[in-house]
């Protein structure tokens, strides 16, 4: 009977896995052809100034239209990591995202910067900082607007490497930031090894503020301690009006997360812009 059990179990286990195999299959097709095909967009997230409500700038997400929705990064970005087709699509956010701010940068006379996810593996590509080279050159936008947001899985498996690669970044006047920062293992000597010019701390830190105490001390450590190393800081994944006020008391350089705005389509990204200081959420500091 055991035995039994066991084995349907175990054909059951066989099937599922076929399943996702197909699955993945299937995709890995249609993400192939999704660049040409026009599906693969870019959509923004502003980063807020905590301490006037302006908009400094945008993080750049990647997001497919797939079968008449929206696919997010988490559906496909591991499959596009592990087959290399982040590469080509890394390459089109990229030039996408510096194109689009340079005409929003000229347009509206903001001098707004954007901020693109770099994967581990387009990170390890050895002609990385030329490419970025190619795509300022290409599209205008100056070094100083462009940020790279690598994680600390990059710094952990290729040091060496990848202390060149921020170097050179550096030296070209683009800045980088350490992204997700706490959620893995976050080690403190990073942030003196490398260089690196901002830090963002992960939402799930975020999340307990201003509630646990803990997350409270951490936090507030975070950001001290960056400020002393001249890196400045942003606290993602802000969704209440207490969690920023905890945050705007500590400090912290920049706001980003929902209780602003969601990651927005170009179109109104572009209204938002020309709105000037977010300060509808914000009534109770114009006074
Ligand atoms: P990330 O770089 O840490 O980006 C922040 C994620 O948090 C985004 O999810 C954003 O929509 C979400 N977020 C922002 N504020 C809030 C909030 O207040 N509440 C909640 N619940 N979520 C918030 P998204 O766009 O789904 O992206 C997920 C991840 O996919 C990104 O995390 C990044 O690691 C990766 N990704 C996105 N675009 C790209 C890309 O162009 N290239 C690469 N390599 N990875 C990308
Ligand atoms: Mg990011
Ligand atoms: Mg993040
Ligand atoms: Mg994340």
């Amino acid at each position: 009977e055991a035995k039994q059990s066991g084995q349907g179990k175990h054909r059951f286990f066989k099937r599922s896995m076929n399943e996702e195999a197909n699955k993945r299959l299937a995709m890995l097709g249609s993400l192939r052809t999704a660049l040409q095909n026009n599906e693969i967009t870019v959509h923004y997230q502003p980063k807020v100034i905590t301490a006037h409500k302006t908009i400094m700038g945008m993080e750049a997400l990647v997001r497919w239209r797939r079968n008449g929705g929206l696919a997010s990064p988490a559906d496909f970005i591991p499959l596009a990591e592990d087959t290399g087709l982040i590469v080509p699509i890394g390459r089109f956010v990229l030039e996408e995202s510096c194109r689009q701010t340079q005409h929003w940068r000229t347009a509206s006379g903001k001098d707004v910067k954007v901020a693109v996810n770099v994967s581990p593996r387009q990170f390890r590509e050895d002609d990385m900082p030329l490419l970025v080279r190619e795509v300022l050159d290409k599209t205008g936008l100056p070094p100083g607007a462009l940020e790279l947001e690598i994680t600390e899985s990059v710094l952990m498996q290729n040091p060496e490497q990848s202390r060149i690669t921020l170097q050179d970044l550096r030296a070209m006047g683009v800045t980088t930031s350490l992204d997700d920062f706490g959620a893995g293992y976050s080690s403190l000597s990073y942030l003196r090894r490398f260089p690196i010019d901002v830090l963002k701390i992960d939402k799930s830190f975020v999340d307990d503020v201003p509630d646990e105490r803990q997350a409270n001390m951490l936090v507030r450590a975070i950001v001290e301690m960056a400020h002393g190393l001249n890196i400045q800081v942003v606290a993602e994944g802000v969704e209440t009006k207490d969690q920023l006020d905890f945050l705007h008391k500590i400090e912290t350089d920049y706001i980003q997360g929902y209780y602003f705005s969601k990651p927005l389509p170009p179109e109104e990204f572009e209204a938002l812009l020309h709105e000037g200081p977010l300060v509808q959420p914000f009534a109770p500091y114009l006074c």
